[in-house]
């Protein structure tokens, strides 16, 4: 079966910590900044995709 799911990390922009995963269809292909809770940060930062491997 082939693979067309792609996991996505997603980044604080802040300290770059990966905090959480996502995964996405490989069609959409953008990137976006969303406000999700650091725990290394201990507060709400900008959080960006960034490919996982
Ligand atoms: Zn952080």
């Amino acid at each position: 079966m082939a693979n067309d799911r792609t996991v996505l990390c997603l980044a604080c922009e802040t300290c770059k910590n990966k905090n959480y995963h996502i995964v996405r269809g490989k069609k959409k292909e953008y990137k976006v900044a969303v406000k999700k809770f650091c725990k290394n940060c201990g507060k709400r930062t900008p959080h960006k995709e960034t490919k996982s491997s």
